[in-house]
């Protein structure tokens, strides 16, 4: 089959490599060059865990998503993930770290529950506050997500099946006919069109508007003091989500800096729109960093930045036909990345006819 993808991101990227492996023909495009540093999937990690909440399907996926990683290491020829461990807590008695727990505990996923004190003195760098207990898994870890994208970029461009046109915005998708409108006027025909366009997805499907909103998130790289920076080196990574936190700091691995940031959604700003970080932004995501961290006056700022998630309203991922000839992928909510993979081989499943189109929507949604 002939196959145009609208999105050179992750999820793009990963559609195309695994449609080029089950041997179809790919044109993948891209309005920027691939990286393009705008777009949700760079940057220099993006985490994989299986702490999930209440959420059993998505920890069921996090260990798909690990074997699909192990088929682009294996295509890639080298492996851009460095295991931590992953740390969860929060203050409230059954919140997200409990649901977490006893989600992980269900379905047979190893890990501990620590006792705060115990915590703190196996992670002295840390700050558990007013948590009950503190849930850690051996599992997880960080993906090196721009390394990957450009990676993953290179392959694609010397597969003899995938062409990939970097620099070239599609202005719109006649989902019904498998045609792309390219900005230069040239109509593209194929067999299917996969629409996963990030954050611009709802500039070429209005009514996506609906279910989905672009959402303007802060991440800051900040610097230790001296005397933790072998505790962060060989840290898990931290999450601390519940009602009123969405802290978490990314340990860092080899080539990367130490970054924090807050996972709750800001549901506002326009992904096109120029990426300064605003007045005390960084400073104020610091702030949030301040209960968590031990010594935390030590710490400095390196350097702030802003991406793009695309929420969908209970996080669940968007994967279904648009119109007879064509995908939408959507509403990834910021936690795709670690998913890439696994969702580019079911999607080719799907368009090949291998895996019924409500499974792969109901897969995809964690239903
Ligand atoms: C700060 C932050 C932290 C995150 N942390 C995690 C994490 O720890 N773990 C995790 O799993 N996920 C995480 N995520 C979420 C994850 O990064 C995203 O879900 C994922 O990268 C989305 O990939 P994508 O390919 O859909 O979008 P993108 O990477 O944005 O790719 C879309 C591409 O489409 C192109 N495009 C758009 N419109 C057009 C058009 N009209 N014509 C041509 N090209 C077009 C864009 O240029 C872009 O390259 C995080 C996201 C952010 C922002």
């Amino acid at each position: 089959m002939k196959i145009s993808i609208v999105g050179a991101g992750i999820i793009g990227l990963c559609t195309a490599w695994a449609l080029a492996r089950r041997g179809h023909a790919v044109q993948l495009f891209d309005q920027a060059e691939v990286p393009n540093p705008a777009g949700s999937s760079v940057d220099d990690h993006r985490l994989i865990r299986h702490p999930y909440g209440e959420f059993d399907a998505y920890v069921r996926m996090v260990d798909e998503a690990y074997a699909a990683w192990e088929r682009v290491w294996a295509d890639l020829g080298t492996v851009l993930y460095a295991p931590t461990g992953t740390i969860a807590f929060d203050a409230a008695e059954q919140g997200w770290a409990a649901a977490s727990q006893r989600s992980m505990h269900r379905l047979g996923i190893a890990h501990e529950v620590l006792k705060p004190a115990e915590a703190a003195a196996r992670f002295p760098h840390l700050r558990f506050g007013a948590a009950e207990a503190v849930l850690y898994a051996p599992s997880g870890g960080v993906l090196r997500a721009g390394a990957i994208v450009e990676a993953l970029a290179r392959h694609l461009s010397a597969a003899r099946n995938v062409e990939l046109h970097q620099n070239t915005r599609v202005e719109a998708v006649e989902a019904d006919q498998g045609r792309i409108v390219l900005a230069d006027g040239n109509r593209i025909d194929a067999d299917t069109v996969v629409v996963a366009a990030g954050p611009w997805a709802t500039r070429l499907v209005p009514a996506l508007a609906a279910r989905v909103t672009p959402s303007r998130q802060v991440v800051a790289y900040i610097e230790p003091p001296a005397a933790m920076k072998q505790l962060w080196a060989a840290s898990p990574m931290v999450l601390k989500i519940g009602a009123d936190s969405g802290f978490y700091a990314v340990p860092p691995v080899p080539g990367t800096g130490l970054k924090i940031g807050d996972h709750r959604f800001s549901l506002e700003g326009d992904p096109a729109a120029p990426r300064e970080l605003r007045a005390g932004e960084a400073e104020a995501l610091m702030a949030t960093a301040h209960d968590n961290l031990v010594d935390f006056s030590g710490y400095r700022l390196v350097q702030g930045k802003v991406c793009f998630y695309d929420v969908e309203p209970e996080e669940r991922f968007i994967v279904e036909p648009l119109g007879s000839k064509a995908w939408l992928l959507s509403g990834f909510s910021g936690h795709g990345f670690k998913f890439g993979p696994v969702i580019g081989e079911k999607l080719a499943a799907g368009i090949d006819g291998a895996l019924d189109v409500d499974a792969l929507k109901g897969w995809a949604a964690g239903r």
